[in-house]
């Protein structure tokens, strides 16, 4: 048996033409959503994740910003670049890029951002909401999550789904998202015992705990859906051959470029799942996809359509 493949590009795709249209309807309403990002410092990887939001953005129509303050930026200047952009009327949603240096006390700048422009669902409003099932924006990774899910047809209602991992960005919101769509859910951390028993009992199975090929193809009952959230860099030859050792082709590029990107699931799960993420190509898509999706929320939530946020619960909305 080998397993459907839960394809994240395709679904971007979907979700990104769905979006323009979105975006079109509302500029010719006179509301062009947009997204402003704040990016400080020169560290290569955020400025290469920023790059491919504001790629995004333009791609789908929407307006963007960058707000690139120094490395040096201290705590009260960092506060008022992100009051600017609360009092903007022209930014829907306000991207923190992280990690933000040590001088600056990250909780405290995420928390100061307007609960309604949060576009990556980390303000404790938006978690409060999501916990009570009330109408607000969502972390992008695990909501993109449950749009492979639910485009996938995999049903969630009644099934027993277990999330491996307990972090604020993927594994509270994922478990609380699958529970609102009527799931039994249980969580599993560093401290749970005997976790391939516990996933053995799984239907659906989200793997979020940054550890390369963890999870066994045994630990997974026949048939069921895997979503692999893990994004690890495997840079050891023999933990890639421990990984890839029935993947030649796998192998012969990890050789030639000396790393490969791998899930928390071990590769071979294809062969004991029902349907599964691969990585890269699963998840990973979906993150800057549920950005871009949260970003016109905003907007619509904010500006076009006051209604619209006395109607719409967490527990169906993406
Ligand atoms: P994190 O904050 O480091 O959290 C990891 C979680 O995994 C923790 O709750 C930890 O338990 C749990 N864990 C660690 N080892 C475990 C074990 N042996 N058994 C059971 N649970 C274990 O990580 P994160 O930010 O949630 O990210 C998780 C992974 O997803 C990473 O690989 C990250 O790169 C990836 N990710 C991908 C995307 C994407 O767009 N594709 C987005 C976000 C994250 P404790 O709480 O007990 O420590």
């Amino acid at each position: 048996m080998t397993a459907r493949i839960l394809d994240g590009l395709k679904i971007r795709d979907q979700i990104f033409a769905e979006l323009k249209d979105e975006v079109r309807l509302l500029t010719a309403a006179g509301v062009r959503p947009g997204l402003a990002a704040v990016l400080v410092g020169d560290n290569p990887a955020s400025q290469l994740y920023v790059k491919s939001k504001i790629a995004a953005c333009e791609e789908l129509g929407l307006a963007s910003a960058l707000i690139t303050p120094p490395a040096t930026v201290n705590m009260l200047d960092m506060l008022a670049v992100v009051e600017d952009l609360n009092r903007d009327n022209n930014v829907d949603g306000i991207l923190v890029q992280l990690p933000l240096p040590p001088q600056v006390d990250t909780k405290r700048v995420l928390e100061a951002v307007d609960p309604a422009k949060d576009v990556d669902g980390f303000h404790p409003v938006n978690l409060g909401r999501l916990v009570s099932g009330r109408p607000g924006l969502v972390a992008c990774t695990p909501s993109g999550c449950m749009e492979i899910l639910r485009r996938n047809e995999i049903r969630i209602e009644g099934a027993n789904a277990v999330v491996l991992g307990r972090s604020d960005i993927v594994g509270k919101p994922m478990a609380l998202l699958l529970m609102h769509a009527n799931a039994t859910v249980t969580i599993c951390h560093s401290k749970t015992r005997d976790l391939p028993e516990v996933v053995r009992r799984a239907d659906i199975i989200v793997a979020a705990m940054g550890k390369a090929g963890y999870v066994e193809p045994d630990w997974i009952k026949p048939g069921a859906a895997v979503i692999d959230v893990g994004t690890n860099r495997v840079t050891d030859p023999a933990e890639a051959a421990r990984l890839f050792r029935n993947f030649p082709e796998r192998l012969e590029k990890f050789r030639a470029k000396g790393s490969a990107l791998v899930g928390d699931v071990h590769p071979h799960a294809i062969h004991t799942a029902g349907a599964l993420t691969p990585v890269p190509g699963g998840v990973g898509p979906m993150t800057i996809t549920m950005l871009m999706s949260n970003t016109v929320k905003a907007a619509r939530l904010r500006r076009a359509s006051p209604r619209f946020s006395a109607t719409q619960s967490t527990a169906g909305a993406r």
